[in-house]
């Protein structure tokens, strides 16, 4: 390919919409274009590195016997009704009206079209298991569509659907797929954990997703680097070190201007996970309650309304209504009426730190069971877990990541084929529903997350696995009789050897054309300069690791292509 056919019109100033580097990349190096809030085209550049990660997705399927298909996008809204989600959905999903008012919804996921799909042709449990999947467009109407590719209202998915008799099927279908898309993401170049989003009643997962690993990503995850545990922050239940207090009896101590965490074991010399952390609230049903987590973690909002219902942190007035001292609160001498809720991180902690209860005042050693009493039913589940909590898996310290959910798998069990009536005869001659799982891989997503991990200051640095190209030649001067028919002759071999090459054939100066190499991010780059083609040589850079050397012509394209070929995913 030319580079002057080439149609990637790149920008060399940033665009001031793109917040995340993978939107402002995609833009710059010419790869993607807005049409409107999340709709985007994908130019040629996007478009190959995005058939590349669908050819892994299809070659992992292809490995677990999925069979690749396509439903149509428009889905009936019968279909929905059956199902419950027209109603359930809400906003999000895009619905439609033809010429005969019938009502269609734009898919955002097909759960209901495979199962109405199966429903009256596979019939025996001896057609089962079976997992059927495509790639097309999803829709979804987006609250706030943003970050390029990451969250569109048109998005590229991958999603299967896995129909079995038994649960032991299902489960064998979901560890298989899992497995796969773990492979997908390392063979896409993705650094990715496998987060638990839902735990089974036998402690087994229902639910995973791969979160690639990113500063930007949404997720705030911990992981373990020993046992590979990973868990979001909201999710994980907090496997906290507490630090207990000293055994003694209990003892006010003066803490003059105290009132926050820090200032506390700051003055009283105490790690603050020593000390316990009050939140006072009114819980859905109006009740004043006192929370206290471990002083070094805080209460999250999501865990916290499982736990309250639609509470609120009280204001200074309802404090002081309530007779609390704000900064100050503690288990010991509560006012009447104020409810005690505990976080089960503290289950263990004997000796606490708290406040008084009065302002400048705090206690010390004040021990449950003696000092004040937890009720059976006060121990609630509020807190994130933080980097450096204990993995509760196997006891090693957590470290902390954040990620972009780049797919998912999920046991459905019955949910669509029992809403819908999707059954089939079982071996004793019995109508069952069938038990189902979804998976599903946001493609275009995949292809942003890719560009998170994989850029630098310059431009993207693509893995070889998903490169638009592979190789790029830059002949720093085409009109030169020296330089040209050098790079032609190198592109020409790497052709011959099976290599994506562009050449940058374009009349612009060098540092042009090496601004537009880095930004686009080829992984080879072979320069064709005067000075070096007069001792045999041309110049080697890869993009990922910014590394040059000299190469013979006679060789350069064996090498590189052997390069090549080692990485191809
Ligand atoms: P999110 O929580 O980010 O909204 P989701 O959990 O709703 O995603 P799923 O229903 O699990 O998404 O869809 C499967 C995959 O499709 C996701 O893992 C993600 O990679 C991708 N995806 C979902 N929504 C979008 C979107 N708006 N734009 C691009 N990709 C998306
Ligand atoms: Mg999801």
């Amino acid at each position: 390919m030319r580079m002057s056919r080439l149609y990637a019109p790149t920008l060399k100033e940033d665009p001031t919409e793109a917040e995340l580097a993978s939107h402002r990349l995609l833009l710059r190096a010419g790869m993607i274009r807005r049409g409107a809030a999340g709709l985007y085209s994908y130019l040629p550049l996007a478009w190959r590195s995005l058939r590349k990660i669908e050819d892994v997705i299809r070659d992992e399927m292809e490995a677990i016997d999925a069979q690749e298909m396509l439903a149509p996008i428009l889905t009936d809204a019968a279909l929905w009704h059956q199902s419950g989600r027209w109603d359930a959905y809400g906003p999000e999903l895009m619905r439609i009206t033809d010429r005969h008012d019938h009502e269609f919804a734009l898919g955002p996921t097909h759960e209901e079209t495979f199962t109405d799909l199966v429903r009256n042709e596979l019939r025996s449990y001896k057609q089962l298991p079976l997992t059927l999947y495509h790639i097309q467009d999803k829709f979804r109407d987006e609250l706030r569509p943003r970050f390029g590719l990451m969250r569109g209202r048109e998005f590229i998915m991958k999603d299967g659907y896995s129909f079995s008799a038994t649960q032991e099927s299902l489960q064998e279908c979901y560890d298989q797929e899992k497995a796969a898309y773990a492979r997908i993401c390392e063979r896409v170049g993705l650094r990715a954990l496998p987060v638990v989003a839902d735990s089974g009643q036998i402690g087994g997962d229902t639910s995973v997703e791969f979160m690639a690993i990113a500063d930007s990503g949404e997720a705030e995850l911990v992981y373990c680097d020993d046992c590979g545990f990973a868990a979001d922050t909201e999710a994980a239940s907090a496997a906290v070190n507490v630090v207990d207090g000293e055994a003694g009896e209990l003892e006010r101590v003066e803490t003059p201007g105290c009132a926050s965490i820090e200032d506390v074991s700051r003055f009283l010399s105490i790690p603050e996970a020593a000390t316990r952390k009050a939140l006072a609230l009114i819980d859905g049903e109006g009740r004043p309650t006192v929370v206290f987590v471990p002083g070094d973690h805080e209460m999250n909002d999501v865990k916290a309304e499982h736990a309250f219902g639609e509470y609120h942190l009280m204001s200074d007035e309802e404090l002081e209504q309530a007779g609390l001292v704000k900064g100050y609160i503690g288990p010991v001498g509560l006012p009447e009426g104020v409810r005690v809720c505990v976080d089960v991180a503290l289950r263990d902690a004997q000796w606490w730190t708290v406040g008084a209860n009065e302002a400048d005042a705090h206690l010390l050693h004040a021990h449950p069971g003696r000092d004040f009493e937890i009720a059976e039913d006060a121990w609630v589940d509020v807190i994130c877990a933080k980097a450096g909590d204990v993995c509760p898996t196997c006891g090693k310290p957590l470290s902390g990541a954040r990620g972009i959910e780049v797919s998912q798998v999920f046991q459905l069990g019955t949910k669509y084929s029992e809403a819908m009536g999707a059954t089939f005869a079982d071996e004793d001659g019995r109508e069952k529903p069938f038990l189902m799982g979804c998976y599903g891989i946001g493609v275009s997503r995949t292809l942003a997350a890719i560009v998170e991990q994989h850029h630098d200051e310059h431009g993207i640095a693509w893995p070889v696995s998903v490169a638009p190209f592979e190789v790029e030649v830059v002949p720093l001067d085409v009109n030169d009789d020296v330089c040209w028919p050098v790079a032609e002759r190198i592109a020409g071999e790497l052709v011959e050897a099976g290599i994506e090459v562009v050449v940058d054939d374009r009349k612009e100066r060098p540092g042009v054309k090496f601004n537009d190499a880095d930004l686009m991010g080829f992984p080879y780059q072979v320069v064709c300069g005067k000075k070096a083609i007069k001792n045999g040589n041309v110049e080697l850079k890869d993009r990922a690791t910014g590394e040059r050397s000299e190469v013979s012509i006679d060789e350069v394209s064996r090498l590189v292509a052997e390069k090549v070929k080692a990485q191809r995913s």
